[in-house]
């Protein structure tokens, strides 16, 4: 994809999907392309928190924890609202909560990078992140990541307004993203001929 003249037709962009399927990595490099501001719920997240995620869900609980993720995204659509067409790649639990999704969906375009288990299993064996990524059964790694995958795919789904297949390079994956977006310019709108 080339850079263009901010996002055509889409104020924001969502990305969504487990941990290690690469929001973060993809939504930097999106955004410079598309010349879009950046935000991360989960870099916001933890700065409002003042504290790193693992520890404030040792201290706090998943709960609060969820609710405080909430927050972050209300902030970060507030931001982005005073300052143009963004790239916003979130947490891999934001789904998780039915106003979220609904968020996520009526916002902007959510994008569901989907990855295969074995994949994300060898990206985060390589930047495990501990602090930021702590446990979310306390099991072995594959069996964790397949696990929780199994119990979000189908909200992911759900969120998302289309998925992206997240297995391939960096580069590839926001050609997909550029097809999607002049696909989407060129749909005229359900009520106009
Ligand atoms: P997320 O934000 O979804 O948890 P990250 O963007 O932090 O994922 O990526 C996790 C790891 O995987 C990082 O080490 C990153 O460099 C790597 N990574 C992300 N996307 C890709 C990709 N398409 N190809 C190869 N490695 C990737
Ligand atoms: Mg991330």
């Amino acid at each position: 994809m080339h850079k263009t003249q901010g996002v055509p037709g889409i104020g924001r962009i969502f990305l969504i999907g487990p941990r290690g399927c690469g929001k973060t990595t993809i939504g930097l490099l999106l955004a410079s392309k598309l010349g879009a501001n950046f935000w991360d719920t989960d870099l916001v997240l933890g700065e409002e928190l003042g504290t790193s995620i693992a520890d404030f869900v040792a201290r706090e609980g998943w709960e609060r924890f969820r609710e405080q993720e909430h927050m972050a995204l209300c902030h970060v659509l507030e931001k982005s609202k005073m300052q143009g067409p963004a790239v916003i790649s979130t947490g891999g639990g934001i789904v998780l909560r039915e106003d979220n999704r609904r968020l996520l969906q009526e916002e902007g375009l959510c994008l569901y990078l989907q990855t295969p288990v074995p994949v994300l299993a060898e990206r985060l064996a390589h930047s495990p992140n501990a602090d930021q990524r702590p446990s979310l059964t306390g099991k072995d790694m594959i069996e964790e990541i397949a696990e929780v995958l199994a119990a979000r795919e189908s909200l992911y789904r759900e969120a998302a307004h289309n998925a992206i297949r997240a297995d391939q390079s960096p580069e590839n994956i926001c050609a997909a993203i550029g097809d999607i977006l002049s696909a989407r310019a060129q749909t005229p709108h359900p009520n106009c001929p």
